[in-house]
């Protein structure tokens, strides 16, 4: 092979070499999403997404769930009165407290970070998805997470959805309580991941049993935001659900 020959190719392999680290570069800019960049895409943006064994939501079937470990029952201390943005950030209609309320498990702290809303629920019960979730994100000091996940069903209006829908980019005085349902007091509760990229694990999970209702006329209103935010069931593997 002659010098000319060789630096061609050597300078074609540095080319496809180089559209190949651009294609890299791309994907990292590229954002998860529910569509193109699916849930089945997620392993893309976290390993963990594709290879968690611990991962969320799943499938919640009552007849095989066992007693709760009463370490794990859950204390709820939400009622505040805090301001909190109402926003759009791509992916949910998600509001941020300033001053949010917590839970206490094992006598651990998790305060309110967050809570947002998925146009259906991400966790199942017997196969059953319900019309609309509020996952409300907690963390403890040590960064470990929470989360409540309070399920709807539609029936009456519900005011504190209203609140929210009309105040979509703005900021308004809220009482996270008025999330919650009637009776806090009865529970799933197992293992799991955060629903979206990187689908980080440890995360503890409690699906309140009782729910909260909206109106037809409000899931509407909400689903122009978002339907199809939904992550599909992942497998339950080794892992244990604790009902109360
Ligand atoms: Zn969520």
């Amino acid at each position: 092979m002659n010098k000319s020959i060789i630096s061609a190719v050597a300078l074609i392999f540095l080319m496809s070499g180089c559209s190949l680290l651009d294609h890299k570069q791309a994907d990292h800019e590229a954002h998860w999403d529910y569509k193109e960049h699916g849930p089945e895409h997620w392993g893309d943006f976290s390993g963990t997404c594709d290879s968690g064994k611990a991962q969320s939501p799943i499938n919640i079937i009552p007849t095989q769930s066992v007693h709760l470990d009463s370490s794990y029952e859950i204390t709820f201390d939400e009622d505040v009165h805090t301001d909190a943005k109402i926003f759009d950030n791509g992916h949910s209609i998600k509001v941020v407290p300033q001053k949010g309320g917590k839970i206490t498990l094992h006598g651990k702290d998790y305060k309110l970070i967050q809570f947002h809303f998925h146009g259906k629920s991400e966790h199942t019960i017997d196969g059953r998805q319900y019309d609309m979730v509020a996952h409300m994100v907690h963390q403890a000091e040590d960064k470990t997470l929470a989360v409540v996940a309070v399920m709807f069903e539609v029936g009456e209006k519900n005011q504190f959805i209203k609140s929210i829908i009309n105040n979509v980019g703005k900021e308004i005085n809220i009482d996270p309580q008025d999330l919650l349902p009637k009776d806090v007091s009865h529970y799933y509760h197992y293992v799991g991941s955060l629903t979206t990229p990187p689908c980080s694990e440890n995360v503890q999970w409690y699906i309140l049993k009782d729910t909260d209702s909206i109106s037809s006329e409000q899931l509407k209103t909400f689903r122009k935001f978002y339907i199809d935010n939904e992550r599909p069931v992942q497998p339950l593997n080794s892992r244990h659900i604790e009902s109360k």
